[in-house]
C-alpha cells in the first residue's frame, strides 16, 4: 500500500510509527496510508526551518518572487496530474479539483507581486534632520493547518504569502488528503526554493497541539471547523502567537421576487450541491421573500436539483461526486433525520442513494428541505453536504435578520435587480463576504478572505494584504541627523527625554 511521508527539508522523510488510512470515496477503500507524526518530527521540521529561515529572509524579495514565478509556471504545466489526485482523495469531480487548484495558484501569482507588496512608507523631514519610516520584516518560522476540502486552494492560500514574505513554513494538511500538499512542496524545490523552507508534517490533534505549544513558531493560520477552529486560536494566542482561525460556515442566500429566477436557480444549484456541499462558501440555505417567490422558486429548484447527476470524480458529466467519508455521509443522513422529525418538508431526498457499479462509494443524492425554521437544530448547524434548506420570509429585513444572526457569519448572497435593495443589503448584512447576484462570494487572490462570527477568530484574514500583514511584523524607525547638509538645526524640535 502506498504511503505518505512527510516533507522535511527538500525530501521526504519517513518514521516507523502510527498511520491514518486515505480513502479513495469513488469506491469506499482505503487507498494508502499517511504517517501520523510524534512531536519530535515537528521538532526536526522546526529546527531546519529555523536554519534556512535566516538566509531566505536576506535573499532579496525579487528573487523571492521568481520562485513563485516558477511555482506558478509548474503548478499550471502539472494541473491535471494534479487535479485527478487531488479528486481521487477527495472525492471532488477533476473539473471542480482543477479550480480548486486554480484558485490557489491566484494566490501564488499575487505573491509574485511581493516586492512592491512590501514596500514600506517613508516620510522625510518629520522634525529637523528627522526621518520616519516603517518597513515590513518577517516573523520566522509560521505554520498552517488546513482542512479536508481544498487540499490545494488553502495550503496554497496561507504558504505562498508567508514564504514569499520572508518566512520558512510549516505545513499541516488534512490527514484525509494529504498528497498535493506533498507534491506542492515538491514542486517548489523545483522553482528553486531552498531546503527546509516549506516542510509538510502529517498528523492529528497531537501535532496541532504541539504547533499551537512550539516556542519557534511564531505565528499560526488555521482553517477548519468553528470548536477546532476556537480552540487553536485561544491555544496559540495562550503561547503568544499570531493567529488567524477560519471556522464553519452556514451561508444563506437571499431571493427578493424581482429576481431572475432561471439564472438564480442556475447559482444556487451550483453552490448548493457543488462539490457534494463540502464548501465552507457552498450556500445551502435558500430564503425566498414572499409566498409567490417561494412558490414559483420550489417548482424551479425542484426541476433543476432532478437534473443533476452524481458520479464518480473521473466521470466528466458528473455535478458532484461523492462525500470524503462513510463516517461523514452518516453524519450528514443524520442531519436529514433529524430536519424531518424536527418538522421540515422532505421534498427530495438523498439518503439511500447508491450508484451502480459503486456501491461501495459514499455517494448521497441531492436532498432539498423546505419549511424550515429558525429554531431547528439541523438549521443551525453546519451540515457540509448535498442538502438545501428553503426558509420562507415575508420581507428583505426578516431574511436579513436570519443572515445576521446565524452564529456562522462567512457568506451571503442576494438575488435581485432592485439595486437600493442590495445597497442596503450589502450594509447591514452582518457577514463578513457578501454576494450580490453573485452565489459563491469568494474574494479574489488581491483582496482578502475571512467569515465573521464563528467562522472566523483573530482580526487578520487570509491572502490578500492581510496576508501580508499577517505573515510580517512592521518595524517603525525614527532616524536623525542633526548634521546633514553641513547647516545648522534648529534645535527647537526635541525628541522627548528623561528631562
Ligand atoms: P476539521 O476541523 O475537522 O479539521 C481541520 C484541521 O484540524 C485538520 O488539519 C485536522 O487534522 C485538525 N483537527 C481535527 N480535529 C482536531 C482536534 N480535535 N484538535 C486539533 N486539531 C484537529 O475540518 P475539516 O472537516 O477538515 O474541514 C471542514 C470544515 O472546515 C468545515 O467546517 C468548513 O466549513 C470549514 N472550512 C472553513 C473555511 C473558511 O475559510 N472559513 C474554508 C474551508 C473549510
Amino acid at each position: 500500500m502506498r504511503l505518505i511521508n512527510h516533507f522535511i527539508d527538500g525530501q521526504t522523510v519517513s518514521e516507523p510509527g502510527r498511520l491514518g488510512d486515505v480513502f479513495a470515496p469513488s469506491i469506499g477503500q482505503v487507498q494508502a496510508q499517511v504517517e501520523l507524526a510524534e512531536v519530535s518530527m515537528l521538532d526536526r521540521a522546526v529546527t531546519n526551518a529555523k536554519l534556512a529561515q535566516r538566509e531566505w529572509a536576506l535573499t532579496n524579495p525579487q528573487r523571492r518572487a521568481r520562485v513563485m514565478f516558477a511555482f506558478r509556471q509548474l503548478i499550471e504545466d502539472n494541473m491535471l496530474d494534479l487535479a485527478e489526485l487531488l479528486a481521487s482523495e477527495h472525492g471532488k469531480v477533476v473539473s471542480d479539483a482543477q479550480g480548486d487548484i486554480q484558485r490557489g495558484l491566484e494566490v501564488v501569482e499575487f505573491a509574485c507581486g511581493i516586492p512592491h507588496l512590501l514596500k514600506g512608507e517613508y516620510t522625510e523631514g518629520a522634525g529637523p534632520g528627522i526621518d520616519v519610516y516603517s518597513i515590513r520584516q518577517p516573523l520566522g518560522v509560521v505554520a498552517g493547518i488546513t482542512p479536508f476540502n481544498f487540499p490545494a486552494m488553502i495550503p496554497l492560500w496561507m504558504l505562498a504569502p508567508a514564504i514569499a514574505c520572508g518566512n520558512a513554513f510549516i505545513l499541516k494538511p488534512s490527514e484525509r488528503d494529504p498528497s498535493v500538499p506533498v507534491r506542492l512542496a515538491e514542486l517548489l524545490i523545483e522553482a528553486g526554493l531552498p531546503k527546509g523552507i516549506l516542510n509538510v508534517v502529517h498528523g492529528d490533534k497531537t501535532i496541532v497541539d504541539a504547533i499551537c505549544d512550539h516556542p519557534d513558531i511564531k505565528a499560526v493560520s488555521f482553517v477548519g471547523s468553528s470548536d477546532i477552529a476556537n480552540y487553536v486560536y485561544q491555544r496559540a494566542a495562550a503561547a503568544g502567537k499570531r493567529a488567524q482561525c477560519m471556522g464553519g460556515a452556514k451561508n444563506h442566500g437571499i431571493v427578493l421576487p424581482d429576481a431572475d429566477l432561471d439564472q438564480t436557480v442556475a447559482d444556487i444549484l451550483g453552490a448548493a450541491y457543488g462539490s457534494a456541499g463540502e464548501r465552507c462558501m457552498a450556500l445551502p440555505v435558500v430564503v425566498p421573500v414572499g409566498e409567490k417567490t417561494a412558490a414559483a422558486l420550489r417548482e424551479k429548484l425542484i426541476a433543476g436539483i432532478e437534473g443533476l447527476k452524481v458520479g464518480i470524480s473521473t466521470d466528466p458529466d458528473a455535478h458532484y461526486g461523492p462525500v470524503v467519508s462513510a463516517q461523514h455521509k452518516a453524519r450528514i443522513e443524520s442531519y436529514i433525520d433529524l430536519a424531518i422529525e424536527e418538522g421540515s418538508e422532505l421534498v427530495l431526498d438523498g439518503r439511500g442513494f447508491s450508484l451502480q457499479g459503486y456501491e461501495e462509494g459514499y455517494f448521497l443524492a441531492p436532498t432539498f428541505l423546505d419549511r424550515v425554521t429558525p429554531e431547528m437544530k439541523s438549521y443551525q448547524d453546519e451540515i457540509f453536504g448535498p442538502v438545501l434548506q428553503m426558509v420562507r420570509t415575508e420581507t428583505l429585513e426578516e431574511a436579513v435578520g436570519l443572515a445576521s444572526s446565524h452564529q456562522y457569519g462567512n457568506g451571503v448572497a442576494l438575488f435581485t435587480q432592485n439595486g437600493a435593495a442590495a445597497r442596503w443589503f450589502m450594509h447591514e448584512v452582518e457577514v463578513g463576504m457578501v454576494g450580490i447576484n453573485v452565489p459563491i462570494p469568494v474574494p479574489v487572490a488581491y483582496h482578502s478572505f475571512g467569515g465573521w462570527k464563528r467562522s472566523g477568530f483573530g482580526d487578520m484574514d487570509q491572502y490578500g494584504m492581510d496576508g501580508v500583514r499577517f505573515y510580517t511584523r512592521s518595524k517603525k524607525v525614527t532616524q536623525r541627523w542633526p548634521n546633514s547638509g553641513g547647516k545648522v538645526i534648529d534645535q527647537s524640535f526635541v525628541i522627548p527625554t528623561m528631562k
